[in-house]
């Protein structure tokens, strides 16, 4: 138990200073800014401080938010987590990095409905690479998982279309999504994940509608809670 909790803590650290980079990748890459360069504010191109305790964080120079996404604190907790969950194995390390890359993918998606192919592309390739390897997946699993992903959010694509006339209900990235869960998790876990991830997606968008009002009817974020959905599938027995 002593060596769970203390394996967790290292994690939950790893985590934490993970998050801090990916912050920057999540606000730099759609603004379309050099990662190396420090993230500025959009109102007066103050430095964003990399570290703040303050999650939704208003410039300190003009007092403007910033729309700088802190995910440090729930990235260590969820390492934690992960941790307990699997112990110091090569599936730990595998959904840690499956973690990181839902996280940017979700925030991104659920700040600018895009799914940069320069994100989604390596990580669907490491996910087929590295799925196939981990305990209880193996490889017909993951090609399985990666199908039913593309294929059920195809289908729902085009009826989607069909019934909106043309216009887009969801996003074509929500396929790309959907596929790379399929790779991580495998099937039939997939089903889960999609399952629990749509759930989501209609509270988000039902919150969105409550938010935005009607102009925002018939499109559903799906990005964001597919991601949540993956999420939750990590803890389902493989
Ligand atoms: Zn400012």
């Amino acid at each position: 138990m002593l060596v769970q909790v203390g394996v967790a803590l290292v994690w939950a650290a790893l985590g934490w200073g993970v998050g801090i980079v990916l912050n920057r990748l999540v606000y730099q890459i759609p603004r379309d800014r050099p990662l190396f360069e420090p993230p500025t504010c959009p109102h007066c191109g103050a430095r964003v401080a990399a570290v703040s305790l303050y999650p939704l964080d208003r410039c300190t120079t003009c007092r403007e938010p910033t729309g700088y996404d802190r995910s440090e604190w729930i990235l260590a907790a969820l390492f934690a987590m992960l941790a307990f969950w699997f112990g110091p194995t090569t599936s730990l390390f595998a959904h840690s990095l499956y973690l990181v890359a839902l996280t940017v993918l979700g925030l991104i998606d659920l700040r600018h409905r895009y799914v940069y192919t320069i994100v989604s592309l390596p990580t669907l390739l490491g996910a087929l690479l590295l799925s196939p390897l981990l305990a209880g997946l193996g490889i017909g699993a993951t090609i399985l998982g990666f199908t039913a992903g593309a294929l059920v959010f195809a289908i729902l694509y085009v009826v989607g279309r069909i019934l909106y006339h043309g216009m887009e209900p969801m996003g074509s990235g929500d396929i790309t999504i959907a596929a790379i869960i399929g790779a991580m998790v495998g099937f039939p876990r997939v089903l889960s994940a999609l399952f629990v991830g749509s759930i989501a997606s209609g509270l988000f968008g039902l919150a969105a509608m409550v938010v935005g009002g009607r102009g925002r009817r018939a499109f559903i974020p799906y990005g964001p809670g597919l991601c949540l959905g993956a999420l939750v599938a990590f803890f389902i027995g493989p």
